[in-house]
């Protein structure tokens, strides 16, 4: 028995624009794909909330028991400044700019973005596929579409015919945009000349001379549009139609709608049961972004290092941060905010060490089965990690009542109880327990300054054998001793 079948999770379909009851293509199994980074620069925070936003829907379902096939790619190719078919690439623009290969660049920025999910305790997903790794893929889709109409290709490059496919298909329907509307505010824009109409889409465009991102097609040398490597790779890892797709909410127009069209127009179908759109991080009230340099990078959080924070804060405070706002709703960031979110916590946190103190019961005066339905009512209604944080708080509430005599639970009450917090907040919401860590952290400065004082002492009885002994013992433990006038520091590696 899985708890899936008990329970019944509803998704905010942005397809449909209402909350639908989630049934998977095939039970017990989910295939989601969400759009990845562009890794040209660091990510910022907000980056970090659509990611985090998507770990949140991937640890509940793993939770229900579903059996997940999780895609997230990487943009290492194809997506152009301004998120136009005319431009430089963004990837080979910093390369040019830093003197560096692209896959340099791609390199230095997918270990940073691995590093900093890594802190925030995103779990990896299963498959994590490259735009320049499937080039041969996104030809054949490129070929399918020609191949049925709704392609045409013109001087070296291939566009997407956004009218002729509008004839007999809805190009729009995921944004609820019109094409009329779309084709009469159009202006005319440089390169627009090798389109049939401004709407069109780049699906394959020739590389210049100077292009050095390029492979051979049948079109001549040149790279991949944007949209097209999440149609190649999503159909390729699941099939070409599959549960849910996910990205943040600015993807919607135009990647998305493109995305629907290229597959509709290559297969024959729509691609995606659950569209799902993750809300943006703002920063005074702006979206964070990558382009403006509106935004904080997650390792300023981490070391208080910037103007608008006050102090520095662990990844997971920033993580419940963003955890306490629903993930279709709007976040803005603040100092206040966020110290406002380590309060709530650390309170958690308290409870949760404090559970293992309390002494069951021989009755039980809270009805924790009641409480843990909650639980999962508020997981089961399209993710509503803020009113289950809200619940999770009443379980808070109950553990301090508990453990001042005020109510009572019996042994198996008491384990609901201590089960379903941990479950929700370490395997669900995904947050670590920080406050642990930095306890073992000066358990282990205590330790370590303990045998710097016996390091000295040994040294001023000239026994040198024992000194050199606890110096180096420590370094191969990969702790580093340093003598300086004020007295002897270390470093962990
Ligand atoms: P990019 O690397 O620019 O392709 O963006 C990677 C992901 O971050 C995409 O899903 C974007 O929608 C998302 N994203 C970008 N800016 C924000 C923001 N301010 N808040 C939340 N998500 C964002
Ligand atoms: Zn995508």
């Amino acid at each position: 028995m899985h708890l899936y079948q008990n329970q019944s999770l509803k998704i905010y379909n942005s397809l449909s624009g209402e909350k639908e009851t989630f049934i998977p293509l095939h039970p017990g199994a989910v295939g989601m794909y969400v759009c990845g980074p562009t890794v040209y620069s660091n990510v910022h925070l907000g980056n970090c909330r659509t990611f985090i936003s998507f770990d949140l829907v991937y640890r509940y379902l793993k939770h229900l028991g579903f059996k997940v096939r999780y895609v997230r790619n990487i943009t290492d190719v194809g997506h152009i400044e301004d998120d136009a078919d005319e431009g430089e690439d963004k990837i080979a623009k910093k390369a040019r700019l830093e003197k560096l290969e692209p896959m340099e660049i791609v390199q230095q920025y997918s270990v940073d973005f691995h590093q900093i999910l890594e802190l925030f305790n995103n779990l990896p997903p299963g498959i994590e596929p490259t735009a320049t790794g499937h080039i041969i893929e996104q030809i054949e889709t490129v070929k399918q579409i020609i191949d049925n109409g709704y392609g045409y290709e013109s001087n070296g490059s291939v566009y997407f015919d956004v009218v002729k496919f509008n004839k007999t298909h809805n190009y729009g329907q995921l944004s609820g945009r019109n094409l009329d509307d779309m084709l009469s505010n159009s202006r005319e824009l440089s390169g627009q000349e090798e389109k049939r109409n401004p709407a069109d889409f780049a699906l394959w465009k020739k590389a210049e001379p100077v292009h050095i991102m390029r492979w051979p097609s049948p079109w001549g040398d040149g790279f991949p549009g944007w949209h097209l490597e999440c149609t190649a790779m999503s159909t390729k890892y699941l099939g070409n139609h599959f549960d849910i797709h996910g990205g943040g909410m600015d993807l919607k127009f135009p990647h998305h709608e493109c995305e629907i069209a290229q597959n509709e127009a290559a297969t024959g179908h729509s691609p995606v049961n659950y569209w799902m759109h993750a809300n943006m991080l703002t920063l005074n009230g702006k979206k964070m972004s990558k382009s403006t340099g509106n935004n904080i990078l997650p390792r300023e959080i981490f070391t208080g290092n910037n103007t608008v924070l006050s102090k520095a804060f662990s990844p997971s405070v920033a993580r419940f941060f963003m955890l306490q706002a629903h993930y279709r709703s709007v976040l803005d960031f603040s100092n206040d905010a966020i110290v406002a979110a380590e309060k709530g916590y650390n309170r958690l946190m308290e409870a949760i060490d404090s559970l293992g103190n309390i002494v069951a019961g021989t009755t039980s005066t809270i009805d924790v089965s009641v409480w843990k339905q909650h639980c999962y009512d508020a997981m089961n209604d399209d993710f509503n990690s803020p009113i289950l944080i809200a619940h999770l708080f009443e379980g808070v509430k109950y553990a301090n009542l508990l453990k001042d005599s005020k109510e009572t639970l019996t042994p198996a009450d008491l384990e609901v109880l201590a089960k379903t917090l941990n479950t929700f907040v370490f395997d669900v919401l995904g947050l670590r327990n920080e406050a642990g860590e930095d306890s073992s952290n000066e358990k282990l400065d205590g330790v370590v300054n303990m045998l710097i004082t016996m390091r000295n002492e040994a040294r001023a009885n000239k026994d040198f054998a024992l000194s050199d002994q606890i110096r180096i013992k420590l370094a191969d433990l990969g702790i580093e001793l340093k003598d300086t006038r004020e007295g002897t520091t270390f470093t962990v590696n």
